[in-house]
């Protein structure tokens, strides 16, 4: 495998230097392959490629052929749906049956944006008399995406579809902790017949071949997805070459619970939408603020809830898996230990199941928080990992100053009966998604995503990314 991750001009590279990265398992810890490293030439080799592609045959291509071509993907990736399962929940830990779900969310993404491929429409502009004015949309050119490890699949077709259907070349940087889906899903598009250089893959570390793509000056749109400090970072490597960028950088989203709501739905939901993926989600809803007269009653029953989760390895299927590495677990465990010294209450706690032959894995027991102060890292901080904080709130006002009083603003879920408060909300709480009486964590390829604030700017997923992945040209004709 090790020199079947960087993946060049439709060539597998093994990159100058051949040194190579350990890839783990992390519901065992146990070793499960090697990686290339690649690094800045590599990036310039690739980088270089896509330009080729961009400006030969992809590049030319009509737009119905580039939407055949995700499509067909889209089809592949079903058509191994088990494999691409079990790699991916293998690397990941994720549970088997969440590990699908990414799997087949990524072929609905290739599948969504190949039937958008020739539906990218211009416009026309009245002007003087004697002009016809057209704004068309065109491709970038050459776009760069770094992707975190928390849904490596998902994240590839997130990326890749939309940016591929209107014409761009790609430069990938996946993450050093979990890439063998993608590497899988380049195979699978070779398979299919994308052009060599129209989706380049580059292995490696993030302070290596990462900062040598968001650095590179032949780059025409950077996307990336993950730390706020490392986005950050990307920003002003893009700002340096003039170059636009996409940023996803997590979240600390709510669900904010009136004393109205279906309150059975809203712990059902509540408890999944923290769980998924082991908290381990930019859109994990991390937070429950609690409307004061049904707080006790509210938090018994999640609790109950919450107690019956478990945590284990991918193959049984439980709530949750393990986080993705050691760094992670104890980064997680840091969280707990500070609370614990800072006197927070646990008011429920799962349990982790673990057996001889995953007692190296990186688990963290699912946890719920009473009473969170406010300004506790613990209501403000991502933690990403299975910690909940519940916080309750006075009235109307007070659960729109809460909700929006963090550094981010990425989804919400407003549990309430009333339209008008509904509607209320929806208005006043700042946040790229609004879910009313309902959440969806990372869901819905057809529906535009993104953040205020510190969780990022620009918008992919649904038509909306195109606009993104597109850059608009005004066409002023003097005909007299
Ligand atoms: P990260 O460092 O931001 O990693 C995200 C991606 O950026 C990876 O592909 C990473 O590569 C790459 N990268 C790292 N340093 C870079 C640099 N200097 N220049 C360009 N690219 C660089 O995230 P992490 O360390 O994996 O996780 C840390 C925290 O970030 C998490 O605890 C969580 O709070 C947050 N996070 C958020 C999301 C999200 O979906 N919003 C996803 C992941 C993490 P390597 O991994 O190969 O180094
Ligand atoms: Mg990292």
């Amino acid at each position: 495998m090790k020199w079947q991750s960087v993946y060049i001009d439709g060539s597998w590279v093994r990159p100058e230097g051949a040194q190579t990265l350990t890839m783990v398992a992390p519901s065992t810890g146990a070793e499960i392959g090697e990686i290339a490293r690649g690094g800045a030439p590599e990036i310039d080799a690739a980088v270089l490629a896509a330009r080729n592609a961009f400006e030969g045959a992809w590049g030319q291509m009509a737009a119905v052929e580039r939407g055949r071509l995700l499509t067909r993907l889209g089809q592949a990736i079903l058509d191994q749906e088990d494999e691409l399962t079990e790699l991916e929940a293998l690397d990941t830990g994720k549970p088997l049956a969440l590990a699908r779900g990414d799997i087949r969310a990524c072929a609905r993404y290739f599948e969504f944006y190949g039937g958008a491929a020739d539906k990218v429409h211009g416009e026309t502009i009245p002007f003087l008399q004697g002009y016809q004015v057209m704004i068309v949309r065109e491709a970038r050119g050459v776009t760069g995406h770094i992707i975190p490890w928390n849904y490596p699949a998902q994240m590839f077709g997130r990326a890749l579809g939309a940016a591929l259907a209107v014409g761009n070349a790609a430069v990938l940087k996946p993450a050093e902790e979990a890439c063998l889906s993608v590497l899988r899903l380049v195979e699978l598009a070779e398979e299919v017949g994308f052009p060599p250089g129209a989706i380049n893959v580059v292995t490696g570390l993030g302070e290596e071949a990462g900062a040598a793509l968001s650095n590179h000056p032949d780059i025409d749109l950077l996307s990336f997805t993950g730390s706020p400090e490392v986005g950050t970072l990307v920003q002003k490597s893009a700002a340096e070459n003039h170059v636009p960028c996409v940023l996803e950088l997590g979240g600390k989203s709510p669900q904010i619970v009136f004393a109205d709501a279906d309150r059975d739905a809203a712990i059902k939901t509540s408890v999944a939408a923290l769980v998924q993926n082991t908290g381990q989600t930019c859109s994990a809803g991390s937070r429950v603020l609690i409307e004061r007269s049904i707080y006790d009653e509210f938090l018994a029953a999640l609790a109950k809830q919450f107690k019956t989760l478990c945590a284990g390895s991918h193959d049984k299927d439980l709530n949750c898996g393990p986080v993705i590495s050691k760094v992670q677990q104890e980064r997680v465990l840091g969280f707990l230990e500070r609370a614990k010294s800072d006197g927070i209450e646990i008011a429920a706690q799962g349990q982790i199941m673990t057996d001889e032959a995953t007692s190296g894995g990186y688990y963290v027991p699912p946890t719920l928080y009473r009473m969170v102060p406010r300004d506790h890292e613990l209501a403000c901080e991502e933690v990403f990992g299975p910690v909940l904080a519940a916080i309750p709130f006075d009235d109307e006002a007070d659960a729109v100053r809460l909700a929006n009083g963090t550094d981010y603003g990425l989804i919400a879920g407003i549990w309430t009966e009333s339209g008008a408060r509904q509607m209320r909300m929806a208005k006043a709480v700042r946040a790229g998604q609004i879910y009313i009486n309902g959440y969806g964590a990372g869901g819905g390829i057809e529906l535009p995503f993104g953040g205020f604030k510190k969780s990022g700017h620009g918008r992919e997923k649904g038509l909306e990314a195109l606009k993104e992945f597109t850059v608009s040209k005004t066409v002023v004709i003097n005909h007299g």
